[in-house]
């Protein structure tokens, strides 16, 4: 008997019937001979409409408040997926992440999870019933706290928790038949990607894929624990994201691997310029200790040569725009400190980015995607690469035409449409 995890997202469990068809679903599961554990996301737009909420009441909710009230749009959909199981004639039983037991450190918004100590779940298994448990959300293991684990953070209590209970496989269900080459809500000719490895998954999340959450990834490749993208409206298989994709796939067949496997873009950075930094010894590690006693995770950065003629240089970098603010504060009150001359702030940016494994073995990528942008009329802000990526920033207007010059540059457009979005308004 196989142990499955399932995760369903919110426009999964958007309304009752989508939520008494995802029943049917877990069912059908239980009923092949398998032990099910699932985790719920808040229905469709639930938690956006809480945060609206909490910014009528106040511009600045207290993190503790705001992670309370966040958490009950889950309960909400564990609680009704549980009687929808129920009125199928199968036991299920919801749990909250605290019951669960995810443990988390206490960082509101964006709690980590420390640990997960399922005794609950597994006790539900092994009675025969099948688990729900609330995705997102956890307890802090000093204050005691409620938690959440950040936007999209179902996936992460999903893998996490597949982990713990040692799944065969953890299944994220969501709107889209798996992940593919890039959005198609942009390119239409997207295509889905059969197989993917856990580093390129990780590139992708970092760079703005919302399909799975980047820590959900990270967490999956340290346990080995293969995850499997499909879609909740159709029984198609979707994609997989494994350790070594081009080994074999699910028939036995080898795999060629793509040079590229995707392109990302992420419209939710800005980028901070620190102008007129006195080229010393020790300023760069000063700028950037004070943003990381913020909490802020700073993403690329560059450094001009300084102009001899005044011995100072400009840093610019880019981070979530959602931590602009506290990052400005936080460099306006080292200004004296460090000697800069002013900041400079944009948030009409955006970045695209090329993912594959393939890069590292083929020359002229690089050249091929720069020449993509160029004849697009795309122009490069900033650029960062790893072994397996290529990354620029934008202007937030051209971010469109360049994820679709870099799509057709690579041949990855799809001969026919294959790309089905069922529901989600991709908020
Ligand atoms: N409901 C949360 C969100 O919208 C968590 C999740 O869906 O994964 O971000
Ligand atoms: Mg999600």
């Amino acid at each position: 008997m196989a142990l499955v995890v399932q995760k369903y997202g919110g426009s999964s469990v958007a309304d009752a019937s989508c939520i008494k068809r995802v029943a049917q679903r877990i069912v059908a599961t239980k009923k092949a001979g398998n032990d099910v554990a699932v985790i719920v996301s808040a229905m469709g737009d639930t938690t956006d409409e809480l945060l609206d909420l909490a910014e009528q009441v106040s511009p600045l909710p207290p993190g503790r408040e705001l992670d309370m009230l966040l958490t009950s749009g889950e309960r909400i959909s564990m609680a009704l997926l549980a009687m929808a199981i129920a009125n199928l004639g199968h036991e299920a039983r919801s749990f909250t992440g605290s019951q669960a037991g995810v443990i988390t450190n206490s960082t509101h918004g964006k709690a980590r999870i420390i640990d997960v100590t399922p005794s609950r779940i597994q006790e539900a298994i092994d009675q025969g019933h099948i688990a729900i448990v609330a995705g997102f959300q956890g307890v802090s293991q000093d204050t005691k706290d409620i938690t959440t684990l950040g936007r999209g953070g179902s996936d992460t209590t999903a893998v996490a928790l597949a982990a713990a209970l040692e799944a065969d496989v953890c299944e994220i269900y969501t709107d889209v038949d798996g992940i593919f080459t890039t959005d198609p809500r942009i390119v239409p000719a997207a295509r889905k990607i059969p197989r993917i490895s856990y580093d390129e998954m990780m590139e992708m999340a970092a760079c703005g894929s919302k399909i799975l959450h980047l820590r959900c990834v990270e967490y999956a490749r340290r346990f080995s624990l293969p995850i499997h993208v499909r879609s909740s409206f159709s029984t198609k298989e979707g994609t997989w994201v494994v350790a070594d994709p081009y080994t074999e796939d699910s028939e036995g067949t080898e795999m060629e691997q793509p040079i590229i496997s995707g392109v990302a873009h992420d419209r939710s950075e800005a980028k901070i310029t620190v102008v007129g930094v006195p080229d010393k010894v020790g300023e760069a590690a000063s700028i950037f200790k004070t943003l990381a006693d913020a909490e802020i995770n700073i993403d690329m950065i560059v450094q001009n040569v300084s102009a001899a003629a005044t011995g100072r240089t400009d840093i610019s970098f880019t981070l979530p725009t959602a931590d602009a603010q506290t990052a400005l504060t936080a460099l306006k009150k080292i200004q004296a400190q460090i000697g800069y001359e002013s900041l400079l702030f944009d948030d009409q940016i955006g970045k695209v980015s090329l993912i594959g494994a393939g890069m590292r073995s083929h020359p002229g990528v690089t050249a091929t995607f720069f020449a993509a942008l160029a004849d697009a009329g795309v122009n490069i802000e900033m650029i960062s690469t790893s072994e397996i990526r290529i990354s620029v920033i934008v202007g937030q207007d051209a971010i469109d035409t360049a994820v679709a010059a870099a799509h057709r540059a690579f041949d990855l457009d799809a001969d026919q449409v294959e790309a089905v979005v069922y529901g989600g308004s991709g908020r």
